[in-house]
C-alpha cells in the first residue's frame, strides 16, 4: 500500500491497540514503537506518512471530530456517549466485544422510580431508562462501578460485561442487556472528503482484514 497523503490514526492503549495491530498489519502498517513500553504519544510507522496518536479511549472521538486525527478506533460504548458529531462510522472492526448491561445484586429490582444508577455511561443509561418510561437518578463514576451497589451508593449499575467474572467476584449479576459493543473505525468528515483516496484504501484493507478475522 502506498500512502501519498499524511494520515493520523488515533488509538488507545491496551485491548484496542493490541487487537487493532493485526488489522493494521493487514493494511501494511506497522508501528515503530510499542505504546505499552514507550512513553511516546505519537508513534511513527513503517510508512513515513502514517502516524499513530495514543490517547485515552474516551478521547478518541474528540480527536477525530476536531481533525487532530483523521481516523480512529473507538468502542461503541464510547461513541454512544460522545454522540458521533463530526464523525463517520464506516466499519465495525469486530474487536473488543462485550455487552453494555444493567447489573446489580441478585435480588435487585429494575422496577420503580427514582432508582439510583451508578455508571460511566451516563447518556446510554439515561436513554435506556427513559425508553422504559422510568425516572432514574444517574450517578456518574469513572471506574470500579461494581462497588457502588455494595456500599449503598446506587441500586444498580450500567457497565460493560465480557465474561461476567468481575460482577461475580463482587456478588453482582447481569440483569438486563442494553447493547452489544465492539470497536468501530471512525473517520473525520473533512478527511473523508479531502483525503478520500487514502481513506478508502485504508478502509478497504481494514474491511478485508476484519472479514478474514470473522
Ligand atoms: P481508561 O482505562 O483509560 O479509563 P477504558 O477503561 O475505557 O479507559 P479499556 O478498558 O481499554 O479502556 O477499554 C477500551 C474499550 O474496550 C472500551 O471503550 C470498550 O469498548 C472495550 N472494552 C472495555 N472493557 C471490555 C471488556 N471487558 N471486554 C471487551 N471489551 C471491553
Ligand atoms: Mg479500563
Amino acid at each position: 500500500m502506498n500512502f501519498d497523503t499524511p494520515i493520523t490514526i488515533a488509538l488507545s492503549k491496551g485491548r484496542i491497540f493490541e487487537q487493532t495491530l493485526p488489522l493494521l498489519a493487514h493494511a501494511g502498517i506497522v508501528p515503530s514503537d510499542d505504546p505499552e513500553t514507550s512513553r511516546k504519544l505519537i508513534l511513527g510507522t513503517n510508512h513515513p506518512q502514517v502516524k499513530l496518536v495514543i490517547i485515552r479511549a474516551t478521547d478518541v472521538p474528540t480527536y477525530v471530530q476536531w481533525g487532530a486525527a483523521d481516523l480512529g478506533v473507538a468502542g461503541k460504548d464510547v461513541l454512544l456517549e460522545h454522540g458521533g458529531e463530526g464523525l463517520y462510522e464506516p466499519l465495525d472492526l469486530g474487536i473488543a466485544r462485550c455487552r453494555l448491561m444493567v447489573a446489580g445484586v441478585p435480588a435487585a429490582s429494575l422496577e420503580g422510580n427514582r432508582l439510583r444508577i451508578a455508571t460511566k455511561y451516563v447518556e446510554s443509561a439515561r436513554r435506556y431508562f427513559a425508553a422504559r418510561g422510568q425516572q432514574v437518578e444517574i450517578i456518574k463514576l469513572y471506574g470500579s462501578m461494581e462497588l457502588a451497589p455494595l456500599v449503598g451508593l446506587s441500586d444498580l449499575i450500567v457497565d460493560l460485561v465480557e465474561s461476567g467474572n468481575t460482577l461475580k467476584a463482587n456478588g453482582l449479576v447481569p440483569l438486563q442487556h442494553i447493547a452489544d459493543i465492539s470497536s468501530r473505525l471512525v473517520v473525520n468528515k473533512a478527511a473523508w472528503k479531502m483525503k478520500h483516496a487514502t481513506v478508502m484504501q485504508l478502509l478497504d484493507a481494514l474491511r478485508e482484514a476484519t472479514a478474514r478475522a470473522a
